[in-house]
């Protein structure tokens, strides 16, 4: 049913446009983080490939520029080196001064490890330092500065050579300059250059900070370079001929890369962390708020089936918080006071639809229900319409517990019975005239034995009368006959006087008044009602009371009829039952929360089907019955808290009893 008054909620064209704006809108965040994401990719690469633009520009300045300051100092020792040669082929230079200017060029240019002087044919003459190698290299031995000796002869200038590896210095090459002594090659002057040491010295120092120059060979292998450390991550390198001195000797410079490049790295991933982070937080977000609009879907419904069912409601229905203010009533109850629930909700006690000529009650029984003292079965109370009219509400009152268990006022559900009130009042004054009627019926049907009853007492007191009468006229009498039978006159006209009253209160339409009274007495006073009827009809009446005097609290005139009552039925059974099983056995027994009372003839009994209906009004089988009588002796034993029922005698006939609470005497 919830989710029938439910599926007409956010239906309809308009609802699915609104849920496809809405799915838009939840993936614009979603579709902006990956563009975010993308571009941030896109431009890392973009200065990514800068860089390596920018390191590549930087490795082939810094090899070019190196590779001119190398050519300088070389081209700076071939000079000197050749200015030696022509001193030594003039003469102008002795042993001592080829020492000297050896060591200048070595301090001046410290790649020139060592300079030579050879004879024509190639054996050492000189050397500064002093070497250890031998003069000339043994017979059949090339060494490897050859080509370049026989080159510088031929040509008559400076030649570089290739490289080799000389001992103490590693790899090295060779600048030979000839020497011409008048116009004759009479030798060579060789400066010996450490690869090494032209990379190391020569190198400027911020060059070689940041890229790493080596000298390599014509089969790729390393002969030198400006560290012997290899960068952890080498950057991009280059690499050029190295000539002179030529030989397929090339220099390779190798970028180190760029420390800066740690902080650019962990920056770029903390922003894609960070955008990854969104794009999940968004995700949840949303998932969040699907669920709450799930949520909040559900909650809707569920409002409007409780507001449906509350609507739909005939029960009135109020609740109050624990000051006694109204807090909500439903449309039932507006509808039944005939205020609305503006006016209602937020007042407090004198409310607009308590009576006022019965405030004192109501008053009383608010401040009952506010100290949680509700009778459990609800109670009934007058209240009044806006109009004036006025209702009777049977009002239940529970206390209101919320959704933490507290308490926090009461909930009334108030029912209007008026209706109801009016047919049992109704009801009620029919019972009440039919009792009426019942009781003169009665009256009349005793009339003849009242009248009998009362001849007797009369009689008597007639013929006392007479008899003191007698006595005085003829002065035969002493004062204690006359005292005796003036006693007895006395008595008889008190029990006239009594059937009388007793007639007359069984008439009177009377409020029942609830005495104390012995069942014994009560149930002997009332069969002497009907004692001249019984005797009437060859009847005997045989009474066993109860032991002791079991008391009940009873309107004693009420009882009576009852006995009397069952006591004419069984009577009347007994019309065709043999004279001498005429009798009415009429028993009290006590038990020690009740007192049952039984009325027994040897009638023909109940049939099965009379049976069922005995105590329905109207039910009769005599033809000038009423059919009331046993009708309403249920209702004065009920009345009594006590039961009357049917039952067949033991001896044959009927046997009706009933019960009445005992009292303590
Ligand atoms: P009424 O006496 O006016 O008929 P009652 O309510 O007293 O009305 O009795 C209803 C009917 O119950 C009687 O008509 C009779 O048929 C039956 N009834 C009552 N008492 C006896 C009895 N003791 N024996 C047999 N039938 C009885």
């Amino acid at each position: 049913m919830a989710g029938g008054i439910g599926s007409g909620i956010g239906s309809g064209s308009g609802g699915a446009a609104a849920a496809g704006r809405r799915a838009a809108v939840e993936a614009m965040p979603i579709v902006a983080t990956v563009l975010i994401a993308v571009l941030l990719a896109v431009l890392l690469w973009l200065l990514h490939r800068g860089r390596v633009e920018e390191e590549q520009v930087t490795v082939i300045k810094d090899i070019l520029w190196v590779e001119q300051t190398l050519h300088f100092h070389l081209n700076s020792d071939e000079e000197k080196l050749a200015r030696m040669a022509k001193e030594l082929g003039d003469g102008t230079l002795g042993p001592a001064g080829f020492a000297a200017a050896a060591q200048v060029l070595a301090a001046d240019q410290p790649e020139v490890q060592r300079v030579v002087v050879r004879d024509a044919g190639g054996g050492q003459l000189r050397s500064e330092p002093p070497s250890e190698t031998g003069p000339r290299p043994s017979p059949g031995e090339v060494p490897p500065w050859d080509g370049a000796f026989r080159l510088a002869r031929s040509l008559g200038e400076p030649v570089y050579s290739a490289p080799y590896r000389a001992a103490g210095l590693g790899w090295v090459f060779e600048i030979d300059a000839p020497i011409h002594r008048a116009g004759r090659f009479a030798g060579m002057v060789v400066g010996v250059v450490s690869i090494e040491q032209l990379l190391a010295k020569q190198v400027p120092w911020w060059v070689a900070s940041r890229t790493r120059v080596e000298m390599v060979d014509v089969d790729g292998a390393v002969l030198g370079g400006t560290t012997r450390v290899t960068a952890a991550a080498p950057g991009p390198s280059h690499t050029i001929p190295f000539e002179p001195p030529g030989h397929g000797l090339s220099l390779v410079a190798t970028l180190h890369s760029s420390p800066s490049d740690l902080p650019r790295n962990v920056i770029a991933a903390s922003i894609f962390g960070l955008a990854l982070l969104s794009a999940w937080s968004l995700w949840a977000v949303r998932r969040h708020l699907a669920h709450r609009v799930a949520a909040e879907q559900a909650l809707s419904q569920e409002h409007a089936f409780r507001k449906a069912m509350e609507d739909s409601l005939t029960v009135g229905m109020r609740a109050r918080d624990l000051e006694g203010r109204i807090v909500y009533v439903n449309p039932a109850f507006c509808r039944m006071v005939g205020w609305s629930a503006e006016d209602m909700v937020g007042r407090r006690p004198p409310m607009p639809y308590w009576l006022p000529e019965d405030m004192e009650n109501t008053v009383a029984m608010h401040q009952r229900l506010m100290r949680g003292e509700a009778p459990p079965d609800g109670f009934e109370i007058r209240f009044r319409r806006r109009d004036g009219a006025t209702f009777w509400a049977l009002v239940y009152e529970a206390p209101l517990i919320d959704a933490s268990g507290r308490h926090t006022g009461w909930m009334a559900s108030v029912l209007d019975i008026t209706e109801r009130k009016r047919a049992e009042e109704l009801a009620g004054q029919h019972q009440e005239r039919l009792q009426r009627t019942a009781r003169l019926i009665s009256m009349g049907e005793m009339a003849s034995t009242l009248a009998h009853e009362l001849n007797q007492p009369l009689s008597a007191i007639a013929s006392y009368t007479t008899g003191c009468l007698n006595r005085l006229a003829a002065a035969d009498w002493t004062a204690a006959e006359l005292e005796g039978a003036l006693g007895k006159l006395g008595v008889q006209a008190r029990r006239a006087g009594q059937i009388i009253r007793s007639v007359h209160e069984f008439v009177r339409k009377r409020e029942p008044e609830m005495a104390p009274c012995g069942v014994n007495a009560l149930v002997s006073g009332a069969l002497s009602f009907i004692e001249a009827d019984a005797r009437k009809h060859g009847v005997a009446l045989d009474l066993r009371p109860a032991e002791g005097e079991p008391m009940v609290l009873a309107d004693r005139i009420l009882l009576e009829q009852v006995m009397l009552n069952l006591a004419r039925n069984a009577i009347e059974a007994m019309a065709a039952t043999a004279p001498r099983d005429r009798r009415i056995e009429v028993t009290v027994a006590a038990t020690p929360s009740e007192v049952v009372v039984g009325v027994a003839d040897h009638g023909p009994g109940i049939p099965a089907e009379g049976a069922a209906q005995l105590f329905q009004p109207f039910y009769t089988t005599k033809a000038e019955g009423m059919g009331m009588g046993l009708n309403i002796c249920r209702s004065i034993i009920e009345f009594h808290r006590g039961r009357l029922w049917h039952e067949p005698a033991p001896g044959g006939g009927s046997l009706f009893r009933f019960t009445l609470p005992r009292e303590a005497a």
